[in-house]
């Protein structure tokens, strides 16, 4: 029974190293998949900020349309002071010529203001779209170095579960399948008792059992965790073992 004990054990092993495997294969995505948000949470700002300046330029082109307007109204006023037949209507003329004048002024500065915010949010819109091309390569890059890992990964899997698959057949089915139950049950299913302990639920084991154990002729179950036991010593002397069996004993 010690082989197979030893077997479980190798079996316990790559059970583990399979399930720690996929369980990094699984977190991969999830990353990438934080990094595109990322991506796309900016590339929705820069649309929106883009958006804003297409605003901006519209709202600009109506206010030079309306300052042609206010130009031909100041050309009208002065047109009318020329035509003044009174001081009453000369004066009315020189009033509307002032505020359509006040009004062009007006405009003219509201224009001014408006190209400089074009200008500085064009700039500002360049250089935030480059940032946004730079972070698209590098989650692009991203995405194929976790998609070479987990093929990597993937590739380490299927190599595992081989050898495991070769482990598996050299374990008595009924063994193996007590070993398959508890797995799904309890995660780990063979455990070592160190001094009657046992170390998958640090209760002590009956003596009785204990003594059994230590013989290690049968595959007995912790009465508490109802894991697979086996006693420490009986593996850790492994080397000791094929020494005595390839010596003569004295
Ligand atoms: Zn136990």
């Amino acid at each position: 029974m010690r082989d197979q004990l030893k077997r479980l054990e190798d079996l316990q092993a790559h059970d583990a190293r399979i399930q720690e495997l996929e369980n990094s294969l699984k977190a991969i995505p999830a990353k990438l998949a934080a990094t595109q948000n990322d991506l796309a949470r900016v590339e929705g700002l820069l649309a929106t900020e883009r958006q804003a300046l297409t605003e901006t330029e519209r709202y600009y082109s109506e206010q030079k349309g309306l300052l042609t307007e206010d130009e031909i109204q100041v050309a009208g006023a002065k047109h009318k002071l020329a035509q003044a037949k009174n001081s009453k209507e000369y004066m009315a003329a020189q009033r509307e010529i002032d505020q359509r004048r006040e009004g062009l002024a007006a405009r003219e500065g509201e224009i001014a203001k408006l190209v400089e915010a074009v200008e500085s949010k064009k700039k500002l819109l360049g250089e935030r779209a480059k940032d946004v091309d730079n972070l698209k390569s590098s989650v692009d890059k991203d995405g194929d170095a976790a998609k070479a890992r987990m093929a990597e990964i993937e590739g380490k899997i299927a190599e595992l579960r081989a050898e495991r698959e070769k482990v598996a057949a050299q374990v008595k089915p009924d063994v193996l399948k007590r070993y398959s139950s508890i797995r799904m049950r309890r995660g780990l299913a063979v455990v070592s008792v160190r001094n009657g302990t046992c170390q998958g639920c640090n209760m002590n084991i009956p003596p009785q059992l204990y003594n059994v154990i230590q013989r290690g002729q049968t595959i007995e179950t912790c009465p508490s965790c109802h894991r697979i036991i086996y006693w420490e010593d009986l593996m850790k002397d492994d080397k000791k073992d094929d020494q005595s069996s390839a010596a003569p004993s004295a």
